[in-house]
């Protein structure tokens, strides 16, 4: 949720903090904090707002030489959970005695009760934080004679939650201890420096390799390396990866937003999905994170699909996959709800969690719950090393580079892929025949393109957004497997424009939410040439005797249905299995215009964070 940074080694703290934020700024931005230490001394600075207005302060308030000599330190941006994105409310959080410093994602559960004990010891708290509690903790424990490393472990142990932490203690001026449980932290390590991030994002500048903590680990962190514990203090060993991506992936590439280029760049991201992973000579698709035999495979009598958000959408299409390509019952499940509601698992059912970043905490939970319960469960997430993918075992990465954009476009069209190619792999173990796996074999590779002529388009959606920029409120309606699509069409629409949006089965409609439909609210019709269109044309005829307007997608050349319409969005020819990856595409484009023109903040809208690790 919110991004961390630590920095121990040669180069300028400051500097190397505040621009590892930057990159971090995605993944939360209501508030921003930085600490660093010289000589014994600590600077502190904390500020409502973005990273740049974090910066400003710190280099107009803080002594130049101060910031030249400081190689120790650092940083934080803020998703509030606990109390409100107010200065005394941003990280580092420090103890009482202000020697220790602390920045932390996640969420202290049992923080009221561990604030009373302190409290009664003669603690005062500044914060409304849970966060401020484990800072206190910490610096309690750690006493005269005893190292930054035993208090952080004493304090964990009492702790009950989720955390990413990274502490600096004041008289440990080459040093930082960082903990997780839950939260991501990611060790970077370069030449005489090492560099502590919640994702890769802000590492990749200064190394590739890394190393990734798993819960309950604990590292001591200096410049010249690491050293691994666990909470209970005892020496773990952590394998070193390397970052296959470098730091230009993350930067804008001359588009305005993050967002417009993960848009643009989708033929490109679907091409790396793909690469490797069609057999053309036995019509399937190879997926080697999928280690299962032909048998195996054959043996799985249910799919569970898990995700969140976006990614629970992706999940909706995969359901229709791999029913209709594999012949397996698939369920899907939103993945918050999963591990509350006892579902029943049987040991032949495949989970699979559905996460871009891979930390989503709701979908980690279920990860869990699903293993548990003696599933075999498999990961679709982009980030590579992420917890889910390294908790799963079995997976498939989606191979779409970085997303920074908050709202998730190349994430989702890639899942739809894998899981198209996953339900192809599946079904030709079954009983899709070879021909049946050819045909589906040619559609993938033509994705790429297909996706590329819906961004040609790109002019004439604008156009069509400017019709709509006003709206207050929104319906997007489909059937089968444009329904799904309707309802990650209308989610694009609200993350980033904020008019209110609703994705419904077009059938539904009627059922309720007909009765808000008059002529300044429209709808969004999917309209593909595919089976279910006629319904659905039969929908829009109730929307129109509302006076509702209604923008549908239609089929290149498809004249009858772009008249149904005050305004149509034209959408290559595909076969149903498709339709929603094309009509998705085009919804992104709408929203992004439509946001545009509302002068929205596209790639960090209001109250959101990209990757959402607190349940
Ligand atoms: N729970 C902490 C807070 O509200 C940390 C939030 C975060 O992960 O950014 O301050």
């Amino acid at each position: 949720m919110c991004g961390i940074v630590g920095y121990v080694g040669h180069e300028k703290a400051v500097d190397v903090l505040i621009g590892g934020l930057q990159r971090l700024e995605y993944r939360g931005y209501d508030s921003a904090g930085i600490a660093v230490l010289n000589q014994g001394g600590m600077h502190l600075a904390r500020s409502v707002g973005k990273v740049r207005q974090l910066a400003d302060l710190v280099y107009r308030d803080w002594d130049a030489q101060f910031i030249a000599a400081a190689r120790v330190g650092i940083a934080h941006t803020r998703w509030a959970t606990h109390g409100p994105p107010i200065e005394r409310n941003a990280h580092p959080q420090v103890d009482g005695a202000g020697r220790i410093a602390m920045v932390h994602n996640g969420i202290i559960e049992n923080y009221k009760a561990l604030q009373q004990r302190l409290q009664a010891g003669g603690h005062v708290f500044k914060s409304d934080t849970d966060s401020e509690v484990l800072a206190h903790l910490i610096g309690e424990y750690y006493t005269d004679g005893n190292d930054l490393l035993r208090a952080v472990c004493a304090a964990l142990g009492q702790v009950e939650g989720t955390y990413g932490i990274a502490v600096l203690a004041c008289d440990q001026p080459d040093r930082l201890v960082v903990a997780r449980r839950g939260s991501p932290i990611v060790l970077g390590l370069g030449h005489d420096e090492t560099i502590v991030a919640s994702d890769a994002s802000a590492i990749v500048a200064h190394t590739d390799q890394v190393i990734y903590l798993n819960d309950d680990d604990v590292a001591v962190v200096g410049a010249d390396g690491v050293e691994m514990r666990n909470i209970h203090n005892v020496p773990v060993s952590r394998e070193v990866s390397r970052i296959d991506w470098d730091a230009k992936a993350a930067e804008k590439d001359g588009f305005d937003h993050f967002m417009l280029k993960e848009i643009f760049e989708q033929p490109e991201a679907l091409r790396n999905t793909i690469r490797g992973r069609l057999d053309q000579r036995q019509a399937t698709a190879i997926i080697s994170g999928l280690a299962l035999s032909p048998r195996e495979m054959a043996d799985i009598q249910r799919v569970v699909l898990m995700g969140c958000g976006t990614s629970l959408h992706a999940a909706m299409v995969g359901e229709y996959f791999f029913e209709d390509l594999a012949d397996l019952p698939a369920d899907v499940e939103q993945a918050a709800e999963f591990r509350y509601r006892n579902p029943i698992i049987q040991s032949r059912d495949l989970a699979i969690a559905i996460s871009q970043s891979g930390e989503t905490a709701d979908t980690l939970a279920a990860v869990r719950e699903a293993k548990h319960k003696g599933a075999l469960v498999a990961g679709v997430c982009n980030v590579v090393g992420s917890t889910i993918a390294r908790e799963t075992g079995l997976g498939v990465y989606l191979h779409a580079g970085p997303e920074i954009g908050v709202a998730s476009t190349k994430a989702f069209t890639s899942q739809l892929l894998v899981l198209f190619m996953m339900a192809l792999k599946f079904g030709r173990c079954r009983r899709l025949s070879r021909e049946v796996g050819l045909g589906l074999c040619d559609e993938i590779e033509k994705i790429p393109e297909l996706v590329r002529k819906v961004i040609d388009h790109n002019d004439l959606i604008a156009e069509v957004a400017a019709a709509y920029s006003q709206a207050e409120d929104f319906f997007y309606i489909g059937r089968g497997y444009l329904y799904p699509a309707a309802l990650e069409g209308a989610l694009k629409l609200k993350e980033i424009s904020y008019i209110h949006a609703e994705g419904y089965h077009a059938a539904e409609l009627k059922h309720g939410p007909i009765a808000l439909l008059q002529e300044n609210v429209p709808v969004m019709a999917l309209l593909c040439d595919v089976p279910g269109k006629e319904k659905t044309v039969g929908n829009v005829e109730e929307c129109k005797a509302r006076r509702a307007p209604v923008v549908a997608i239609v089929t290149e050349g498809d004249e009858a249905a772009a008249e149904y319409a005050d305004h149509a969005i034209p959408v290559p020819r595909t076969s149903k299995y498709l339709a929603p990856l094309v009509s998705v595409v085009a919804m992104q484009i709408f929203a992004y215009h439509v946001a545009r023109l509302r002068g929205c903040e596209i790639d960090q809208p209001r109250n959101l964070a990209k990757s959402v690790t607190v349940e």
